[in-house]
């Protein structure tokens, strides 16, 4: 074994971001070349560390975010996990919203950084009072809190087009022909989709979407379908965020949530990686996009989380019963 990196980190703050990559070579790529970004390095867990960290910097930098001030957002988890690490290092108060879908894991993990945690319910729209982002906003209000609101915030983008597009790139040193990617609020879309066209238009994005999610109806046929219910956490969506920007993507897949916790057991099986359901659907439609490719390409996907987070769901044989997706 040789140590690559020596580096001494000052503290954990600096650990966010600079992800390995790995060429997934046990899967069936086709005549394609699958490589996935390792998001679960970040230090909770998660691509979202990213976005916590320049969300709280840049509020503080436009004077949005007073020195103490309670922080409110409405998250899948993972977000609410970076802000928690973040907004502890920095002395803020956090309270975190999130539907009632969620993993218990998630819940356990915020509360032991010392975060508050509500739970609503995962079976209303936007624009109902129980919707997390309604509620998080309305409780901001009350509270006197600051609400970071990932779905329509720059700096959720800005912190994927400075720091993972331009990762990638130079990864793989410009050799990038596709890029696989969900949207929850849209970040990762706009900025690594919008970064990597930027160096060169030939890039397709690739978006994966759960089964039950309006984007990839949308994208394929123009018409926007009723949202309808899924267990993926992290991606999907119901509405279209303000800063998500549809027109950077090429070609969009539908993965149901069987094929997409699949896709999860078997990179582990075969890859040794354990990741979360969204990085199932990622995978999915990455494989699907690789076997349809009739020449060689260098295709990148992101394994956005840790599958720790999802012991007690697509781990857990019985929970994968219960949802009738083994016997
Ligand atoms: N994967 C996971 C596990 C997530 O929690 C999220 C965000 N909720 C995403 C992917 C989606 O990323 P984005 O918000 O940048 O669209």
């Amino acid at each position: 074994m040789t140590v690559e990196q020596n580096t001494l980190y000052k503290n954990v703050i600096d650990m966010i971001g600079n992800t390995p990559m790995i060429e997934l070579n046990n899967l069936d790529t086709g005549k394609c070349r699958l490589f996935g970004k390792l998001e679960l390095n970040n230090p909770t867990g998660s691509i979202k560390d990213r976005i916590a960290l320049n969300m709280i910097l840049t509020a503080e930098q436009e004077g949005k975010l007073k020195p103490g001030q309670l922080i409110v957002e409405a998250t899948a988890g993972n977000t609410g996990l970076g802000l928690a690490l973040v907004a502890a290092q920095k002395g803020y108060p956090l309270l975190i919203v999130m539907p009632d879908k969620m993993s218990m894991e998630k819940e356990y993990n915020l509360t032991a950084m010392g975060a508050k945690v509500i739970r609503t319910r995962s079976d209303v729209v936007k624009g109902h009072p129980e919707y997390y982002q309604d509620l998080a906003a309305r409780i901001a209000e009350e509270k006197g809190g600051y609400f970071i609101n990932q779905f329509a915030n720059p700096a959720n983008v800005e912190a994927h087009r400075k720091t993972t597009g331009p990762e990638i790139w130079q990864q793989l040193e410009g050799k990038v022909d596709a890029f696989v990617c969900g949207v929850g609020s849209g970040g990762t879309l706009s900025g690594v989709g919008g970064y990597l066209k930027s160096q060169s238009s030939a890039v397709d994005i690739v978006l994966a979407d759960p089964e039950g999610s309006i984007l990839a109806p949308l994208h394929n046929t123009g018409e926007r379908i009723e949202p309808r219910r899924w267990l993926v956490e992290g991606i999907g969506e119901d509405f279209i965020p303000s800063i998500c920007d549809l027109s950077l993507i090429d070609h969009a897949y539908t993965i149901p949530d069987k094929r997409a916790m699949f896709a999860a057991r078997e990179l582990l099986a075969k890859e040794g990686i354990m990741a979360g359901s969204s990085t199932g659907t990622l995978l999915r439609a990455a494989l699907d996009y690789c076997q349809q490719q009739t020449e060689a390409k260098n295709v990148v996907t992101l394994i956005c989380d840790t599958g720790n987070r999802y012991l007690s769901k697509l781990y857990n044989d019985e929970w994968m019963k219960a949802q009738g997706f083994i016997d």
